[in-house]
């Protein structure tokens, strides 16, 4: 099964429309229990799509989605492609302030929602707020079997909320509510946007990275060709990151439906539910981050399950410690390759090779039809010389327009044309990509730039250590010095003198940190990276000063 050829511009809704096309009597979408087939899921978007245009949303009209991963999630992204509009992903965690920010930065009229005590209510306040004059609302009893149907609102209750029927609130049911004949809008897929998906990027405040359906189509093409051996209608995809985050967009939820694969939804991460779901839905891929890969060894180490269903568990997002992958894929069987992206690039840049050769520290190889330049921090107007350090830059067809509504911004963002993408690393001769770290987290320590990940991947070389985040912190000397926070595995432990010694074969004095803080938890953020920003916010409470300066972080 060979991927599309690259240069096919389309609406990214023809994925599903193919998909329904050729497996439609196969499942797309399975839910706590509720089960949507592929004919089904095509006709409910064409519902949703007819029940946009009928409130008046059409080609160009950006969409708010504040949802967990359900099926409405799904259905609403497509139906509001096809009735030509864009998505503007957000996160149900926020808190009231950040979703207001983004409302207003977006231009976000209408919101689909669930009626979750969550979510619901941060959203009905800000009714009538920042351009926020409808919500189209999810009710979480409507998307399940009829027997837990029947059940939730007994069992459930104070988890949901009533919503109120009046003019600013449509039910998801009522939407759909229709014949589903709809003719979509023309779609120019190098230029309409299908998502607006918010980042922290490499500044700190909140932009919309504007991607098109080329990009989103691309991109979705460029993870397919890493598959060896795609199945189609045969996958199913273990869909735990949040779908609101590019990367469970991309390799979960449209690379699911490219391979016309069963989305297994699960709305929220628990080590031990997803070690259960997977023994008894057997699903055969698994994006996802590698916290959530640490989680499910401690729990499998505790109580063995059977998880060889899976085949390919690509992790991206943050640094998977080659300890965490060894210990994944020895205790599981299953085989995880390390992927780099951002939202900036729909996200995928690279990827390991899946079929075996992946190189512990690389995070692989440039997805097909994708360029990388190197160019040095101090020295940016030349490229890096092979092996030499360097910022990265990204030339390729997934690769976003720009920031939305940041002109001066993104004139500086593509210099010659290739992304800055705030990253720092190299490449090897045959092509593998380290990444060295974020030019915005290096600690600037004494004149030397001190990269945290050096220290971090140190410190996971001691068998004691389970998680860790190393941060520069003011020093009245040295400007900045390092600090890091660690984690110790279940009943190991040691003492931070220990740490220091140990790590006196690995790093530099000047690399050392200042100070080893043990914690039994570090913050995470929604996608399950490890939250340098929380953990800065938590250290100024607790001594209260100001937090360092971080960016945010997606
Ligand atoms: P976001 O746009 O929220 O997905 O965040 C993207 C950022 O996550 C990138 O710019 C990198 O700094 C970081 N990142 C993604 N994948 C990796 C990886 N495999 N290793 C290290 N950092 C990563």
């Amino acid at each position: 099964m060979s991927p599309r050829p690259s240069a096919l511009p389309q609406p990214l809704y023809v994925l599903l429309d193919e998909a329904a096309k050729d497996y439609g009597h196969r499942p797309a979408i399975s839910f706590l229990g509720a089960r949507i087939t592929y004919a089904e899921l095509a006709t409910l978007v064409d519902r949703a799509a007819a029940g946009f245009a009928r409130l008046g949303l059409g080609k160009g009209t950006r969409v708010g989605l504040c949802l967990p991963n359900c099926p409405a999630f799904v259905i609403a992204y497509f139906g509001v492609l096809k009735a030509g509009g864009t998505v503007v992903n957000f996160n149900p965690l926020y808190a009231p302030k950040e979703l207001e920010q983004q409302i207003a930065d977006a231009g976000v009229s209408t919101m689909v929602t669930t009626d979750l005590t969550l979510i619901y209510p941060k959203l009905n306040a800000l009714l009538g707020e920042a351009g926020l004059e409808r919500l189209v609302v999810a009710r979480m009893a409507d998307m399940l079997p009829p027997v837990k149907r029947l059940l939730f609102p007994l069992l459930k209750r104070g988890e949901t909320v009533a919503v109120p029927d009046d003019g600013r609130h449509v039910l998801f049911r009522q939407l759909l509510d229709n014949d589903g004949s709809f003719t979509p809008p023309a779609i120019e897929p190098e230029i309409d946007l299908a998502a607006l998906q918010y980042t922290g990027g490499t500044t700190g405040v909140s932009k919309g990275a504007m991607l098109t359906h080329a990009n989103l189509v691309a991109n979705t093409e460029q993870v397919f060709a890493c598959i060896p051996d795609p199945r189609m209608g045969a996958e199913r995809t273990l869909t735990v990151l949040p779908l609101f985050h590019v990367f469970g967009m991309t390799a979960a939820m449209n690379l699911g439906i490219r391979l016309a694969a069963e989305l297994v939804l699960v709305p929220r991460f628990d080590a031990a539910d997803i070690v259960r779901i997977i023994a008894r839905q057997r699903p055969t891929l698994f994006p996802g981050v590698p916290t959530i890969y640490t989680a499910i060894s401690s729990a499998v180490e505790k109580q063995p399950a059977d998880l060889s269903s899976i085949r390919y568990c690509i992790s991206g997002g943050a640094p998977l410690p080659a300890d965490v992958r060894a210990r994944f894929e020895a205790l599981t069987g299953c085989r995880l390759a390390e992927g780099y992206g951002l939202s900036e690039c729909s996200p995928v840049v690279c990827v390991n090779p899946l079929d075996g050769g992946a190189r512990d520290g690389s995070v692989g190889r440039p997805v097909r039809d994708t360029v990388l330049e190197f160019r040095p921090v101090d020295d940016p107007g030349r490229p890096a010389k092979p092996g030499e350090r360097g910022e990265l830059c990204v030339r390729g067809p997934q690769v976003m327009r720009g920031y939305w509504q940041r002109d001066e911004e993104n004139a500086v963002l593509f210099p010659g044309g290739a992304l800055r993408t705030g990253d720092i690393g190299y490449q090897d001769e045959d092509g593998f990509v380290y990444l060295v770290d974020r030019i915005k987290d290096m600690i600037l320590c004494g004149g030397y730039n001190v990269y945290p990940r050096t220290i971090e991947e140190a410190l996971h070389q001691h068998p004691a250590i389970l998680e860790v985040i190393a941060v520069g912190f003011p020093h009245p000397y040295r400007g900045q010095s390092p600090k890091a926070f660690v984690v110790f595995r279940e009943g190991e432990t040691a003492t931070p003198e220990a740490l220091r010694a140990f790590l006196k074969d690995y790093l530099s004095p000047i690399e050392m940190p200042d100070e080893i803080i043990v914690r039994d938890s570090l913050p995470k953020t929604m996608v399950g990276k490890l939250s340098k920003k929380d953990l800065l916010a938590e250290v100024a409470v607790e001594t209260g000063t100001p937090a360092p300066m971080t960016a945010a972080e997606g």
